[in-house]
Order: structure tokens, then sequence, then C-alpha cells
């Protein structure tokens, strides 16, 4: 079968390896029929994550029609259309049995993570050794461990191109607006207008916000002021002499700024483990430029979430503007795809909310080498795209 595979720094290649088996009695085969480019992709492009392998598939969001079930498998049978959440989920451990099911303690073995972190998270489809070196779904077919577990119905009125983005991007966006508190008349100012954060501004609208401003840079705020004409925003590459980020959001918001901040960019996500290095070699710099620019816009008393993947350790950091404006620095870690499918899924279908918006593309598997260095430029206006298989 046809599979895309991360063949080395900043090079992907579509490669010919053999269809997945089943391993375990609880396992899933899944005939692919669609799967979808991620930010977090561009990650594992760069070779940031340091548990790479070369011949890794990536792949980390997708849906399918179930191809094989093994002998445990009991809500799933040949034929049923289902979208996969990223991370692999055990469905029994503390935190899965809390629905909190990207720490279960069960998928993912990875020890740096635990000595380095206290404590591991899920296994994660198509995101190197670290996650616990699943194979993903940027191919034909892949293996679902736990497939009662990690595997979604979808419905008829649900078609792939929709139900796709139950697998990340929904639950991650609303997980980012849940966790940090977004609620009926806040300003919310969303950093990166990728996917995650358009959606994450959606979201914080249908919570109650009384406002939304997104920060990022030329065509990505046109993409947004064409698709989401509520939202208001501040281009960080066109700051006058004197201007910043947060001198841009005092003046919009009252001179204090705004009430909740969320991070859905990560910018600077590429220095991480070279700077968990530095630091050990005593030579680390500053890694936080992004983090401390929301604190210090955000006004007294308001919430901060981080959902973009930052990695490693970090200094210089302003814990003064936390401690003495009493700034709440929330993680919103790895969100629980779990804890929200189902009613994301209802919100779909009542036309609450439509993925479609941040769809700009839609192109072959065979193409899909070539969509990363697209992706990876941003050329063509290329944000969200959906990869037919
Ligand atoms: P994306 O690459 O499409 O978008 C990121 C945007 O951030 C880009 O438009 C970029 O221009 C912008 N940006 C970069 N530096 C910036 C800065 N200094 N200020 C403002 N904007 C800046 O990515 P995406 O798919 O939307 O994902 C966003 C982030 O969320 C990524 O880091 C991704 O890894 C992460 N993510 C987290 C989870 C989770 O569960 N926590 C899940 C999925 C994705
Ligand atoms: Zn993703
Ligand atoms: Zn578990």
């Amino acid at each position: 079968m046809k599979a895309l595979a991360w063949m080395g720094k900043n090079k992907v290649e579509m490669i010919e390896v053999s269809k997945p088996k089943i391993m375990e009695p609880r396992d899933v085969i899944l005939k692919i029929t669609g799967s979808t480019v991620c930010g977090s992709d561009l990650h594992l492009l760069h070779g940031t994550v340091v548990e790479l392998q070369k011949g890794d598939i990536l792949g980390h969001e997708f849906c399918g029609v179930v191809d094989e079930v093994g002998s445990e498998v009991t809500k799933f049978k040949k034929g049923q259309r289902v979208v996969a959440s990223f991370q692999i989920a055990c469905g029994d451990c503390y935190y899965c049995k809390q629905k909190l099911s990207s720490q279960c303690e069960k998928t993912n073995s990875n020890t740096i993570e635990n000595a380095m972190y206290g404590g591991r998270t899920a296994g994660m489809f198509g995101y190197s050794h670290f996650t616990g070196g699943f194979a993903g779904g940027q191919s034909e077919y892949t293996r679902v461990p736990y497939g009662d577990v990690n595997l979604l119905p979808l419905p008829d009125d649900v078609p792939d191109e929709v139900g796709l983005y139950l697998s990340d991007v929904l639950c991650t966006s609303w997980h980012a607006v849940v966790d940090t508190g977004v609620k009926k008349g806040d300003v919310v100012a969303i950093w990166g207008a990728g996917p995650i954060g358009q959606m994450a501004a959606d979201f914080s609208l249908i919570n109650g916000a009384s406002r939304v401003i997104m920060i990022d840079q030329n065509w990505r705020l046109e993409y947004v002021k064409e698709r989401y004409p509520n939202i208001d925003t501040v281009d960080f590459s066109a700051l006058k002499k004197g201007e910043s980020v947060t001198s841009k959001l005092k003046e919009m918001c009252n001179n204090r700024g705004p009430d909740v901040s969320i991070e859905c960019a990560a910018g600077e996500y590429a220095k991480g483990w070279a700077h968990y290095f530095e630091m050990m070699l005593g030579l680390e710099t500053d890694t936080s430029e992004l983090v401390n620019e929301m604190i210090t816009s955000t006004r007294n008393f308001g919430r901060c979430g981080i959902t973009g993947v930052y990695v490693g350790f970090t200094n210089h950091f302003n814990i003064g503007s936390l401690m003495e404006r009493g700034i709440r620095l929330i993680g919103n870690g790895q969100a629980p795809v779990h804890l929200y499918w189902e009613s994301l899924l209802k919100m779909i279908q009542d036309k609450q909310i439509d993925p479609l918006k941040m769809v700009s593309h839609r192109v072959r598997l065979e193409d899909l080498d070539k969509v990363y260095y697209k992706f990876e430029d941003k050329a063509d206006g290329m944000q969200k795209v959906f990869v037919e298989t």
C-alpha cells in the first residue's frame, strides 16, 4: 500500500509498505478514506521531534471504513464509516475513565517524557517514537489499537470532509476555549490564525464572547477576514514604529487588554528541543517571547491558555506579571478528544459549526508529499487540506 513517510529533516516521500495486520484482539484495521495535514505535522517535517525515524508513517487526523476487526472488538464491523481520535486511549486507566484520554497511562511508554515532564501523555498516531511509534493515517490503511475506544461512527448526514476534523482540530479548539474558561461577555485574543485558532475563534463566540481579536500576519488574516466577518485582527507584520502587539491590544481593549488570551501559534516550537539541551549546557536563550507577549497583553486577573505545542524548558519567563497582576496561565495540554467528540458531532449535525470554512484545498493521497512543501511555504493560500484516499 502507499504511505507518506518522514525520510529525514525537511523530507517526506510516498513509499510502498505492506498493509498493516491485526496484532492485538482489540485492534481494528481501517481503510482510510480521508486525512489531512496539521500544523503539528510541520514540527515533524522539520525534524524537531528527536524520536523520528526514517520511514515513520505520518498523519494523526484521518477517517475511513472498518476493514477488519480483532476478536475482542464489539462495537464495529466491516464496512462501517468512522473517524479516529488522534490520540490512542486504552479506555480503562485512571485518566481514560475520566475521558482525559490524551493522558492515557497505558499507550505511550516513552521514558524521556516521563523523566522530563514528570509524567507522560498518551500514544499518538503518526507522531514519532516520542508518542509510542504508532504508524499514522496518511496512508491507504492503518492499525487502530483499542478500536472500540478510538473510533467514532460517522452518521450518514456527516460526510468524511466534515467528520474528519473530529479527530483533532474541533476537539483541540473547543478544549482551548473551555479549558481557558471563555465565558459570556469576554473579550478573547487568539495568537495564530491557522485552523486551530480559527475554530477557537468560532467556539469563543459560541460560548458567548463579546469580541474576538486574532493576531497573525498578512494572508492568514486575509483568509480570516473573508470567512469570519465578526472577528477583529492585529497583523504583527504590519506594526508601525513604536507599536507592539501588546500596545495594539491594550489600545483595542480599554487600555487593560483582553479578558482571555489563547496561544494557538507555537511560533517558537522549532527552538524547543535545542533549547532543552542548551539549557543543560548553560547556553539557553529566551524561548518564551510569544507566551510573554500573551501574558503582558492580558488584563489583570485575566486567563491565558497554551494550546500551541511547546517542548522542553524555557527561561526569561515573565513570572512577575503572573504574580503581581494575578494572570492565570493554563497549559491546555494535548486535547482529550474522547471528552468532546460526541457533543461536537452533534454541533455539526445541528449546523452550529461549519468545519469546511477552514478547508482551502482538496488533494489525492499520491500528491501529499508536494502538499507538505506547499503547506510549509503557505503557498497558494494553503491551510487545511482534505486528502482523499
Ligand atoms: P498552523 O501552522 O496552520 O498555524 C499557526 C499560525 O501561527 C500561523 O498562521 C502562523 O503565521 C502563526 N504564528 C506564528 N508565529 C506567530 C506569532 N508570533 N504571533 C501570532 N501568530 C503567529 O497551525 P494549526 O494547525 O492552526 O495549529 C496551531 C498550533 O496548535 C500548532 O502548534 C499545533 O501543533 C498545535 N496543536 C495543538 C494541539 C493540542 O492538542 N494541544 C492539537 C493540534 C494542534
Ligand atoms: Zn493535528
Ligand atoms: Zn488509558
